[in-house]
């Protein structure tokens, strides 16, 4: 049976790749340290499928435990998901960011090299595409200056790969530039569990929903979009998971670094979630509309085609289907895993 390390895999988009690997008849072992997630969502992960999995408690920058994990399973494959995914807590403490991101995916490749392990599936984000690139971006852009710490993490470790794969031909690995990811498993027992006050928007929202927070800030109601709030190319997690058991059965067959974007090629707003949110779930939001927040893109999405014509993949999803299963996962565990 095919087995596959994922790092990072208690985490939101990496416990949501557990079940569709899982139920794609895929061995799954975990290395997670668990500093933003929690072992609650694997034991639901193997509830959810009926399967199980190894886990391990580790970190990826610890290179003994790397070569202990590779040494006592086989791995076939790898998808990297570990690191740090906060914007702001990257301006404030880069260094931690470069350390957890780009020395931690250096002491994974390492690793891999020396287990003999070359197949590799990376989680990297659209924020590689900087301000300068128009929107639909597309995998032959140049990539730009990403507007944060964050964003630089994951082109400095894109390139590294890049030029691993471009100096050794025995590496197959996977670019995978993802947007925004909302929703959670249709189940509502696994989702996105943000520790503290969330960044992002849908974790946001869905706990003004739930009463955890008073109001939605809307950030910036005069960008030169259609209705002056930001737009995003949301992608809900389950089509993204999906994504990577693709991503995984290209590498299985081809040598060589690729880039696919995923998201669903479509721009929405801010504004049309709120919206969108209340209507489909009979919920209001109250909101306020508050100054534009530092380093914002007022608009960008994807042109998903190659991963569509190269990976067979495409988001079946509807925006509909993401801000129900966002609120059916936030309204059964009101404090996330801790509920
Ligand atoms: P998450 O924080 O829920 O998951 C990351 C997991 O990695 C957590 O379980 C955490 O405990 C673990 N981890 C962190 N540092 C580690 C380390 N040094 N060693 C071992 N484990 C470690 O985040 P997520 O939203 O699931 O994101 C997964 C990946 O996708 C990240 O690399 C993130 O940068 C990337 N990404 C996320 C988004 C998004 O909006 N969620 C967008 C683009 C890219
Ligand atoms: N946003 C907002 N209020 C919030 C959080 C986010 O208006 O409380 C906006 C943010 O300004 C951006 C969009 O929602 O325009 C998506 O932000 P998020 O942080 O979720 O993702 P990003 O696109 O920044 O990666």
């Amino acid at each position: 049976m095919t087995r596959i390390l994922v790092t990072g895999g208690a985490g939101y988009i990496g416990s949501h790749t557990c079940v569709e690997l899982l139920n794609a008849g895929y061995d799954v072992v975990v290395l997670d340290n668990l500093s933003n997630s929690s072992v609650e969502a694997l034991q639901r992960v193997e509830a959810l499928t009926a399967k199980k999995l190894t886990f391990i408690e580790g970190d990826i920058r610890d290179a003994a435990c790397l070569d202990q994990v590779f040494a006592s399973h086989l791995i076939d494959a790898v998808i990297h998901f570990a690191g740090l995914k906060a914007v702001g807590e990257s301006q404030q403490i880069p260094l931690a960011y470069f350390e957890n991101n780009v020395t931690g995916s250096l002491s994974l490749v390492q690793a891999m090299q020396r287990a003999g392990v070359y197949r590799l599936v990376f989680s990297s984000s659209a924020t590689v595409y900087g301000e300068m690139n128009p929107s639909p971006y597309q995998e032959t852009m140049p990539t730009g200056m990403p507007s944060n710490n964050y964003g630089y993490t994951k082109l400095v470790v894109e390139q590294m790969l890049e030029k691993a794969a471009l100096a050794d031909e025995k590496w197959s690995i996977a670019l995978l530039r993802y947007f925004n990811p909302v929703g959670a498993h249709q189940s509502g027992q696994i989702g996105e569990d943000p520790q503290g006050i969330p960044n992002n928007l849908m974790p946001y929202l869905t706990q003004v929903a739930v009463g955890r927070r008073p109001l939605l800030s809307i950030f910036g109601n005069d960008y030169p979009t259609q209705d002056g709030t930001c737009e995003r190319d949301f992608i809900h997690v389950v089509d993204l998971a999906k994504a990577h058991v693709l991503a995984i059965q290209n590498r299985l067959n081809n040598v060589g670094c690729r880039a696919w974007n995923i998201g669903t090629g479509n721009a929405i707003s801010v504004q049309q979630i709120k919206d969108t949110f209340e209507q489909v779930n009979g919920v209001e939001i109250p909101f306020e509309y508050a100054p534009r927040r530092a380093g914002d893109l007022a608009s960008f999405y994807a042109d998903p085609s190659r991963a569509q014509q190269e990976l067979g993949w495409h988001a079946e999803l509807t925006l509909e289907d993401m801000l129900r299963d966002s609120w059916n996962w936030q309204k059964q565990n009101p404090k996330g895993y801790q509920s």
